[in-house]
Formats: C-alpha cells, sequence, structure tokens
C-alpha cells in the first residue's frame, strides 16, 4: 500500500480500521490535558475499562462472603485460574491443559528452570542470547550457581555479528551444534526487548532439540503481539508477563507453558506445592503428593484472584478479537510508523536508524545518532510516552489494540518539531 504523510490519510486509515472501537475500551493517560500518543504497551499495557468490574466483583465477594467466596462466589477463587487457560492457550499456541497462570515471570522461569535444566557432569550448558534481559542474565547466573558450576564457563551467549544489530538465526544454530553433547538448555527471549527482534522459535527449537537439550522460551515481548505455536513447535516450556501486550496491569501475574508430554508425571523434578496436586484430594490434606494431569501441576500457591481478575478481562478481550485480527492491524501501523519514521528523517534531514529487523512484531526501536535524551524529553513533554534505552535508543510500540494511524501522523509532526527545536 502507498502510504501518505498527512492526517486525512491517517483518518482514511482510522475509519476502515477492523480494531477502531477498541481504541474508546481503554483508558488513555492525559499530559497538558490531552489524550497521549501511547507507544509504551510493550513495557506496561493500558487499562481496559471493564478490568475494573472483573476486580470489583472479587472485592465484592469477599466482602459480602469472605472465605465463602472460595467456593460460592459467581466465579469462586479456588479455580479461578481455571477461566484464563483456554483463552490464554490460544493465544500461545498450545493445548488448553498445557497453560497455566500464576506467581510472576522470573519467578516462573526459576520453578521452570528446576524442571527442565537439570545439569549433569556432560550436558550442563545453557544458551542464550547476548545481553539478555536483566532478569534473565541473573535468573541464569543463580541457577548456574546453585547447581555449583560457574556461570563463565556454562553460560554461552550468542553474538550478534561485529556491526549488526541483530541476530541471526544460522549463528544460534550454529553455536547449538557447536556446544552439541554439553548442551542442557537453550533459553531466549522470543522477541528481543531491545531492537524487537522476533527469533525463529520453530528453527532454533528444533535445533536445540535435535542435539538433545531442553528449549525454553521467555516470552515477555512475545505474548499478545506475536503468533505462537508453542504446542505444535515443540517448545519444552515458555512463561511469560502479562502486563506489557496482554495490559493486564502493573506486576501482574505469569502464564506457563508445559509440553504435554511432562505432563501426568509424578517423576520430573519440580518444587511443589499444594495447588499442584490433584484437586479431587486436595482437600483431603493428605501427605502424599499427586500431580494435576495439567501444567497446574506447577502452581505451588492458591491463586492470587485479585491479580488474575484484570488477566481473566484481558483474555476475554483477546478472545473476542483473535490474534489475527491484531497481527493484521500490528503489521499495518508499524509499517505506517516506519514509513512516518523515514518521511521524517527526509525532510529534517537527520540521523536516526531502525535497528529492528525485518522479523519484527509490534516495536520499532529506534537508534538516534543526532539527537540525545532532550529529544526524548521533548516527546515526553509533548504527550508522547515512550521510552529511552541507553545508549541512545527510543522504542516505539504502537499496540494494535488501541493505537491509531492518527496517532502515528501527529507523532511524526511533533518528532520533526522536536528535532528542530533540539
Ligand atoms: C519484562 C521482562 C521480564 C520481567 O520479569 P518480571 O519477573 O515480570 O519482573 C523478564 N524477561 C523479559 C525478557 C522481559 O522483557
Amino acid at each position: 500500500m502507498d502510504f501518505q504523510n498527512n492526517l486525512q490519510f491517517a483518518q482514511e486509515l482510522d475509519a476502515a480500521d477492523a480494531l477502531r472501537n477498541y481504541r474508546d475500551a481503554f483508558h488513555f493517560p492525559k499530559v497538558n490535558g490531552k489524550q497521549v500518543i501511547y507507544f509504551t504497551g510493550n513495557s506496561l499495557g493500558l487499562q481496559p475499562k471493564k478490568t475494573k468490574k472483573y476486580v470489583d466483583e472479587v472485592m465484592t465477594d469477599w466482602a459480602e462472603l469472605a472465605v465463602e467466596g472460595h467456593f460460592h462466589a459467581e466465579k469462586s477463587w479456588w479455580d479461578y485460574h481455571e477461566r484464563l487457560a483456554e483463552p490464554l492457550a490460544k493465544v500461545v499456541g498450545a493445548k488448553t491443559k498445557e497453560v497455566s497462570v500464576m506467581n510472576t515471570l522470573t519467578v516462573n522461569l526459576h520453578f521452570l528452570m528446576v524442571s527442565f535444566y537439570k545439569p549433569t557432569a556432560d550436558r550442563y550448558k545453557i544458551i542464550c542470547e547476548e545481553k539478555a534481559f536483566p532478569s534473565d542474565q541473573y535468573m541464569f547466573q543463580s541457577q548456574v550457581k546453585f547447581h555449583g558450576l560457574n556461570p563463565e564457563d556454562a553460560i554461552v551467549e550468542v553474538k550478534k555479528r561485529e556491526g549488526e544489530q541483530h541476530w541471526r538465526t544460522e549463528d544460534i544454530v550454529a553455536k547449538i551444534n557447536e556446544v552439541g553433547d554439553e548442551l542442557a538448555l537453550v533459553l531466549i527471549g522470543g522477541v528481543n526487548y531491545y531492537n524487537g527482534q522476533v527469533f525463529d522459535m520453530e528453527t532454533i527449537t528444533k535445533a536445540g532439540k535435535k542435539v538433545g537439550a531442553n528449549v525454553g522460551w521467555d516470552l515477555a515481548h512475545a505474548v499478545g503481539n506475536i503468533e505462537l505455536k508453542l504446542h505444535d513447535w515443540g517448545v519444552d516450556f515458555a512463561a511469560w508477563c502479562s502486563y506489557k501486550y496482554m495490559n493486564s496491569g502493573p506486576g501482574n501475574a505469569s502464564g506457563i507453558f508445559v509440553n504435554e508430554k511432562y505432563l501426568g508425571k509424578k517423576d520430573i523434578s519440580r518444587f511443589e506445592g499444594w495447588w499442584g496436586t490433584k484437586k479431587e484430594t486436595r482437600f483431603l490434606m493428605k501427605p502424599k503428593f499427586e500431580p494435576m494431569e495439567n501444567a497446574d501441576a506447577w502452581q505451588v500457591s492458591n491463586p492470587p484472584v485479585l491479580s488474575l481478575a484484570p488477566y481473566l478481562a484481558s483474555l476475554k478481550m483477546f478472545e473476542e478479537v483473535g490474534m489475527e485480527a491484531l497481527i493484521k492491524k500490528r503489521n499495518k501501523i508499524v509499517d505506517y510508523l516506519e514509513f512516518i519514521l523515514h518521511e521524517i528523517d527526509k525532510e529534517v534531514d537527520s540521523t536516526f536508524e531502525i535497528i529492528t529487523p525485518t522479523e519484527r512484531g509490534c516495536q520499532l526501536s529506534v537508534f538516534l545518532h543526532g539527537q540525545g535524551k532532550s529529544l526524548f524529553n521533548y516527546l515526553m513533554d509533548n504527550g508522547v510516552i515512550t521510552d529511552w534505552r541507553e545508549p541512545n535508543v527510543i522504542r516505539l510500540a504502537p499496540a494494535p489494540f488501541y493505537c491509531s494511524y492518527e496517532d502515528m501522523y501527529r507523532f511524526g509532526q511533533i518528532l520533526k518539531d522536536g528535532i528542530l527545536e533540539n
């Protein structure tokens, strides 16, 4: 499609947008009394207006039923999490039984590493991407040390090539083959938080499995953003947070995926608690753990219902819209944003560079060669909510649920003024 950098054209795209009505289903912050242009749905998604109703419902049940709410609330609490599994399975391409909701992301990755990182004297190495999200780096280091190993030896980072801004699949596969028999685990962020790159999860998973390693994915920036087929790809495990593209609120509950081949097993290594034992006999308070037949076996504690309520509200919206429609709009709005960036670059003779490769989801990361943090501050002061990553990168993620084409056009105008003034 031939895009145009003008207001009328942007408004025409909005008028033809099948998701246009969803914009009004979210709360937008305001700066100087004006609704912001929100580019940080990759960091904290906006609040859906109907979320409050889901939270209030739990608060009312708690007030009126107290402990009876566990079994007698309309959405009973003891199995509240089960309502999330089916819509969530659709978002990540899994069978319903392969998905569960609990804890928070890094916590879940640690729990899953207990099951899927079991180093032996010969096979103990972990492959990850260089400069992985810091929480993941700390997790790898502490896990490796917990097993009495040396992080410098056990953690193998795949690097980008000199002068390149993204990883090549062939380099990751080559590293997997090189480490080969020593490789215990591949665990990478499915979409890189910094450059927005979408990894070829299918190819990498197959390569890892071929050399006998387990393969897991941190899907923080992937879930609700890109098409996932965790089951079909043969992924062993994955986890994600719900507060980025999933719009479930700050620090909210995480989801996990465990491949069905590990379900119902009693001999798996796992840290266990009472919510992972069979629900039929759970309240008999028996001493022996009998795992749930689904991914709920990894649940440890009783569900944090006040956290699950916003997640459920959000999943209802994802179910209603479907990933296909979201991805369709995502592709177009990101293309339009890219077009706008190039137009502005030409107009002001600036020197910014999009470092996100063509394998991308919602995010464009822009390296500012000429301008510094003053431009970022100008954008924020003028109602463009974006974020800054050192040394000189702004990340722009126009979430398809609530961002408009007009936002992209207006952003371009503010960016142009900001470059001229800074
Ligand atoms: C956002 C993010 C996290 C956050 O972890 P929490 O445990 O939810 O704080 C972890 N990993 C990646 C790749 C992320 O992008």
